[in-house]
């Protein structure tokens, strides 16, 4: 049999190898338009940074190799330009000379790709203007950032491509600019998901346009000027377009083969096209999507090559395999993200009219307490009967993963029940007991059995637009975690506390729930449920996916592109709110001081903050400070911290799925002589009770306003006494009475051995503690000794003392005696005073 193959990458050089392993009498003419087959394109970006450092290491088969292994006569610079049906005959053009001739087929194979898209734009034909489809158009790339002096490159078109051009642009060095004409970059991710990557890009210093277009392009002497539809004008050494791609359908088209609606060669099951002697695979043809059964492009090399492979397989043995359609499984690394999805998304969903739920979870990447850890988002989309019908994952580490079982879950049918019960490996450094995809699978469970109902970001935004004033809108996190940022009119009531508020709540009226990423919010969602509270809902993902979402998502104007510079970072914050980076060498040196550093890796929210605070505060005006943390979300806290407290925020970077800030510690401002009365901010805690679940919300209350900058007293008294006991007390001679006293109670903090609620004899306080630990949360007795550090004024009730008989001696140090008077006269230089 004489087979031809029309195309020399993914699926053709699949397909060409195939045929030979099935069937060493074949006849196999490969025919490839470029000068190479087999080449690595999706490779290509990551060449320009220089990661993948040779040239060489992108052509993954060379001629000769696939001539001598496979003996498939390999005919590169030719293009097969019309195909004969009739006769069954393709005509090729070679060229190198321009010679055409014939060449007859029993089989033919098309796997011509894609074209890329490029508008008819006015000045579209610069020399700096590139594409990047192929060897030839990296060459071209390489050889203009290699001959002129290339500082700042714009890429247009936030997809895969583009991305991944513009990190490695900005790999390079060289200060890039990604304009985007919809209001998201990541067409396959939903919009809170790519709010995600938007974020990072300001941490990446990228800057980012989006929901606008390029105009056209104006070149000067040494530059370019992108006039985009705002008005906008940007200067660029190089451009890079990346908008897209379409079928390449040129050769199908003139040999009069059915074209799907789509635009793309319509193939049955076996791949074959309206000629049965023809089969088509790859970016060209149209394919049908897994999940909606709707027609559809999707340009990705895994279904190209399984594609060639199949295809293969059916001219050789006759029809003998069915494509089972594509999902749209894909990956991206999106500077230090990676970004993924599987299935269809809400828009795509939407369109193709299939009713779905979905649910947002951040997790770690493995446990917390091992180092390391980083954050993986999941956005789990199912239909009400509990069949997956997408995914979405972002984050540092561990999100190829959790995408691939759920795309593996997906294609073997399983339903979000069965993620729950998948027994996936575990052990700390690779993932959690509780995998991130069995909590995807909880929560959206949770949904279906009616036991938890979420309201996602853009319904609670809308909402809150209208302002809705039944809505009782509750943030159920710490009150430190509150001060930190909350969602305005959102009245803050400590989960650990909510039992005690019930009745300041209406279970009549519409309420929402949140907590920082949704697990508090569901624990309070059943507490409000099983107190008779009808019209509750949990905020999807928490605080974080909110506040990613609403959060301002382009990256403007971070560029001085007149003297091209990093624009003054302070300057851009008064602006935007938005990114700046600035060395450590490039700070005055004047106002520099000693460079401190500072690491907060692993820790969770508010941790970071924390331990920020804490450091800041030992520093000196005008010293410096760098902290390093993973939580993706402190790029954007600290820069709220800053403004509050006033500190100089010189960078925020990421590198490496860390984020990186520099502050400089500001001069405490001159406090201006005034008439008017002092403001109290002073916060004053009584601590009566040694219940851990009650200790831990004074001590995260009392260190939170600590990092805030407030003075805190905490006054002890009665059972609250326990909290600053020692564990390692010197032996006292006591009365019978203290002595029983004594033994009957904790011995410090980091033994309180009863909760408030649900205590079950001891029980609730040890489950309490596992938590605390599987989660992260300090201990009592490191909370405790931050306050001590931080410079807490620690009393302990002297008449509490002489009734429990305990001596100074049994109490940590720094705690001083006092009694009713020394409290008084703290509470009474307060402006909170809370006694718990
Ligand atoms: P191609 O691999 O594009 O091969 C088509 C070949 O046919 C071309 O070489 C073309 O010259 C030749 N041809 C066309 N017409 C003719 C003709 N008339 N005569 C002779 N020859 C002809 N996909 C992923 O899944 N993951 C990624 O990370 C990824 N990254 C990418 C990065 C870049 C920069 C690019 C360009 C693509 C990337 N892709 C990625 C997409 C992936 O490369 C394609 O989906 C895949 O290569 C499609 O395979 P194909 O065989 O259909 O077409």
């Amino acid at each position: 049999m004489k087979i031809i193959i029309v195309g020399g990458v993914a699926g053709g050089a699949t397909a060409a190898a195939r045929i030979r392993r099935n069937d060493e009498a074949a006849e196999i003419v490969l025919v490839e338009r470029g000068h190479y087959i087999s080449f690595a394109n999706c490779g290509l970006p990551y060449h320009i940074s220089g990661t993948i450092a040779e040239r060489e290491q992108l052509l993954v088969t060379s001629e000769s190799t696939f001539k001598d292994r496979y003996r498939v006569d390999v005919r590169s610079r030719t293009e097969a330009i019309a195909i004969d049906r009739k006769t069954k005959v393709v005509r090729l053009r070679d060229l190198a000379s321009g010679d055409e001739y014939d060449e007859s087929y029993d089989k033919l194979l098309l796997s011509p790709g894609a074209e890329p898209i490029r508008p008819k734009l006015p000045g579209i034909d610069s020399a700096r203007v590139f594409g990047l489809r192929n060897i030839p158009d990296l060459d071209r790339i390489m050889s203009h950032l290699d001959q002129n002096s290339v500082r700042r490159a714009v890429v247009i078109g936030g997809g895969f491509i583009g991305i991944e051009v513009a990190e490695n642009l900005n790999d390079k060095g060289i200060s890039t600019t990604l304009v985007e004409g919809t209001d998201q970059i990541l067409a396959p991710l939903d919009y809170e998901m790519a709010a995600i990557v938007h974020s990072h890009m300001r941490d990446k210093n990228v800057e980012l346009y989006l929901s606008d277009r390029v105009d056209q392009f104006e070149d000067k002497d040494d530059h370019t000027v992108v006039y985009l539809a705002s008005g906008r004008r940007l200067q660029a050494d190089i451009i890079v377009l990346a908008i897209g791609v379409r079928p390449e359908t040129t050769l199908a088209r003139g040999a009069a083969l059915e074209i799907g609606a789509t635009g793309g060669i319509k193939v049955n099951d076996h791949l074959q096209t309206s000629d049965s002697d023809i089969y088509a695979v790859g970016d060209a043809i149209e394919i049908t999507q897994t999940i909606s059964g709707k027609p559809a492009l999707i340009p990705l090399a895994g279904p190209a090559n399984r594609q060639g492979r199949m295809a293969a397989d059916n001219i050789i043995f006759g029809n003998t395999k069915q494509y089972k359609g594509t999902l749209g499984t894909a990956i991206l690394k999106a500077f230090d993200l990676a970004a993924a999805s599987t299935g269809l998304n809400e828009k795509q969903l939407r369109a193709a009219d299939v009713p779905f739920l979905s649910c947002v979870t951040h997790s770690g990447s493995h446990a917390s307490y091992y180092p390391g850890a980083k954050q993986v988002s999941i956005k789990l989309l199912f239909s009400p009967d509990g069949q997956i019908l997408g995914a979405q994952a972002v984050g540092a580490d561990g999100v190829d993963k959790r995408l691939d079982v759920i795309a593996t879950a997906i294609y073997g049918g399983l339903n979000v029940e069965d993620l729950t019960d998948l027994e996936l490996a575990y052990a700390p450094p690779f993932g959690s007991a509780k995998d991130p995809v069995n909590m995807a699978g909880y929560v959206a469970s949770n949904i279906l059995n009616h036991s938890h109902e979420l309201i996602d970001w853009r319904e609670l935004r809308d909402t809150l637009e209208i302002k809705d004033a039944k809505l009782q809108l509750i943030d159920v996190r710490t009150a430190e975690e509150f001060e930190f940022g909350s969602i305005p009119t959102a009245r803050n009531i400590d989960v650990n506390q909510l039992r005690e508020h019930l009745d300041e709540l209406d279970p009549e009226q519409p309420l929402v729930l949140f907590c920082q990423v949704g697990i508090r919010g569901y624990i309070a969602y059943r507490i409000l449920k099983q107190h008779g509270f009808t019209q509750i809902r949990n905020l999807s993902g928490g605080y974080k996916t909110y506040s990613w979402a609403v959060d301002k998502q382009s990256n403007p104007d971070i560029f001085d592109y007149e003297d091209l510079k990093r624009r003054d970072p302070a300057e851009i914050e008064a602006d935007i709110s938005g990114s700046c980076e600035v060395s450590a060498a490039l700070i005055a040196p004047e106002s520099s001081g000693e460079l401190h550093t500072l690491d907060a890796i692993g820790l969770q929210c508010p941790g970071p903050i924390m331990k920020t605070y804490k450091a800041m505060n030992a520093l000196d005006a005008g010293e410096l400070l760098e902290v390093t943390a993973s939580d993706p979300a402190f790029g954007r806290d600290i820069r709220a911290w800053a403004k509050k407290t006033g500190n100089d925020l010189l960078s925020v970077k990421a590198e490496k799925g860390l984020v990186i800030v520099l502050l400089r510690k500001t001069a405490p401002a001159p406090v201006a002589e005034t008439t008017a009365p002092a403001v109290r901010d002073k916060l004053t805690l009584v601590v009566f009770s040694d219940d851990l679940d009650k200790v831990m919300a004074s001590m995260i209350i009392a260190n939170g306003a600590l990092a805030m900058g407030k003075p805190v007293s905490l006054f002890f008294t009665f059972w609250g006494l326990d909290v600053i006991r020692r564990e390692d007390a010197p032996h006292i001679n006591k009365p019978m009475m203290d002595r029983m006293f004594s033994t009957m109670l904790p011995s410090d903090a980091d033994h309180l051995n009863s909760i408030s609620k649900m205590d079950m004899h001891g029980m609730g306080a040890k489950m309490i503690r596992k938590v605390m630990h599987d989660k992260g949360v300090e201990t009592p007795g490191n909370l405790l000794h931050s306050l001590v550090e931080g410079g807490a004024q620690l009393i302990a009730c002297q008449m509490s003392m002489d009734v429990m008989g305990i001596k100074e001696e049994e109490l940590i140090d720094g705690v001083e005696i006092g009694g009713v008077a020394a409290f008084l006269g703290e509470a009474g230089e307060s402006g909170t005073t809370l006694f718990i």
